[in-house]
């Protein structure tokens, strides 16, 4: 079989099980692209012999008749999931040598299923950040890009942003990522791949490095949408070991693409027109909605009047939960430990050494947002006005939208060291139609709607209602059927 890392998650699942192809060739030809990759950053510590080993037994399970729903499927952790046995840093140099004792749920799901591991993908430490500039251990490359300008090296959007390099440049199948306020969506419609941010409480948080916990969830980042669907099918589920997991049972995502949208409702809602919008992100939105016309949807405007105090507020929220988080690293429990004088000395030393620049920024505002005399003025109105936003989507799902279409991402990518070095609200403002999702604890999917003038991918964003994913499914499916073929990079960054 000619290059199997050009095959999508659902057709390598299908030549797997007719046996036109091996698991353990499979999984060597995705080890073999990360080899000559790793100029793109994208893996913080590669796996090949525990992938290898899983695929062996995956062929061996296909020989006997055996096959779980990801037989030997090989897939990329982001490192924010513990991976029992396997270093995991959470991009982070006080995790740089945390070893898990356990397996988070959602990869232990995954591997449950078959799935062959081959490493664990780089991020934004602590997954702060919009493009993947704040690892500490470097930033992930693009594999896009910008046209008549090969020497800007173009960033993968971020939290996840190690996720969405590593499909879009075929070194896995598809990925894990997370989303706190955009960290799926994001990277995924920079890198023209497909995100899938579920409902609040549909994936277990369980085992996962925890950044804001009430706004955390995982989701997949795939080629295509019934990629997406194939994973999340394995990623969802109840989970006894975390408290916000829904015990409800999952539905067969991959039988909602391809279903018919006709009759559809879909919400357009007015204040995403923001200010300063380019007129190349209203078309694609006009595009997006036309061709879902087309499919039999019907379009509807709507207000979702909240919208605008969406970013301020969830980086009140988002620091507040994650100053709590990150209490624990404190030089004991957990990594790196810097000596001191006595306890405090240590505390101090081991934290101002182990975190980046971002995460103390992050700490130090939930420390203040949360401190006595500010917590009303701040944390306790940032959770009233998180209200309001929920309110403002619960009255459109209430009118008889199914589904929100948005923009996912306000620009495409842009090159590492243009935004956000002098003023860290230009990177917080890439997540302006994200954020709304998570505060809302929503279903939120990012779909490829085709290149900007600059050669760089575009994206829409659908938004649904709590736990209806399977709408989701079929929308995104029905823009993906619409959207004119994508010409994918070539591999440029591969040595040969
Ligand atoms: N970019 C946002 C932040 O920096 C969202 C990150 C995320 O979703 N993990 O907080």
């Amino acid at each position: 079989m000619s290059d199997p890392t050009h095959l999508s998650l659902a057709e390598a699942r299908d030549a797997l099980k007719s046996k036109r192809l091996s698991a353990v060739e499979l999984t060597q030809a995705h080890i073999d692209a990360i080899e000559k990759s790793r100029a793109l950053n994208c893996f913080i510590t590669e796996t090949p012999e525990r992938a290898l080993a899983q695929a062996l037994e995956s062929d061996l399970r296909i020989a006997r008749g055996e096959s779980r729903p990801l037989e030997g499927l090989p897939l990329g952790i982001k490192d924010l999931y513990c991976s029992k046995g396997v270093r995991t840093t959470a991009a982070s140099r006080i995790l740089d040598d945390f070893t898990p004792t356990y397996e988070s749920t959602v990869s232990a799901n995954l591997l449950r299923d078959g799935a062959a591991t081959l490493g664990k993908l780089n991020l934004d430490e602590f997954a702060m950040g919009s493009s993947n500039e704040t690892s500490a251990f470097g930033p992930v490359v693009s594999p896009w890009r910008r046209a008549g300008d090969p020497d800007a090296k173009i960033v993968p959007g971020g939290s996840s942003g190690g996720s969405s390099a590593a499909v879009a440049a075929h070194l896995c199948l598809g990925a894990t990522a997370t989303d706190t306020g955009g960290s799926i969506r994001q990277p995924a419609a920079f890198t023209g791949t497909v995100g899938v941010k579920p409902t609040y409480g549909r994936c277990s948080r369980w085992g996962i490095v925890a950044f804001a916990s009430s706004l955390d969830q995982a989701g997949p980042i795939t080629r295509t949408v019934r990629d997406a669907a194939i994973m999340l099918g394995s990623m969802a589920g109840h989970d006894p070991k975390d408290t916000t997991s829904v015990d409800a049972p999952v539905p067969d995502y991959e039988a909602a693409v391809g279903a018919s949208v006709k009759g559809r409702r879909i919400g357009v809602p007015k204040e995403y027109r923001i200010d300063g919008m380019s007129a190349e992100i209203a078309a694609l939105w006009d595009v997006g909605a036309a061709w879902l016309k087309d499919a039999g949807a019907e379009i509807v405007e709507i207000s979702l009047p909240h919208t605008r105090y969406a970013l301020p507020t969830y980086y009140i929220i988002a620091p507040a939960e994650a100053s709590s988080n990150l209490a624990r690293y404190d030089g004991v429990r957990y990594g790196r430990r810097e000596q001191g004088r006595d306890v405090t000395d240590m505390y101090e030393k081991t934290r101002a050494t182990g975190f980046g620049s971002e995460v103390r920024r992050r700490i130090m505002i939930g420390t203040y947002v949360l401190s006595a005399g500010y917590y009303d003025a701040y944390y306790v109105r940032a959770q009233k006005v998180r209200s309001l936003i929920k309110r403002d989507f619960d009255e459109a799902f209430a009118s008889g939208v199914d589904a929100v279409l948005t923009p996912a991402t306000p620009s495409t990518a842009f090159a590492q060291g243009e935004k956000g070095a002098a003023d860290p609200v230009e990177m917080y403002l890439n997540d302006v139609f994200t954020v709304t999702v998570n505060m809302a604890g929503l279903p939120g999917v990012a779909v490829p709607g085709g290149l900007a003038a600059n050669g760089l991918p575009l994206g829409l964003q659908l938004i649904g209602r709590p736990f209806d994913e399977e709408t989701l499914f079929s929308l995104a499916a029905a823009i993906e059927q619409a959207v004119p073929k994508i010409e994918r990079p070539r591999p440029w960054w591969r040595e040969s």
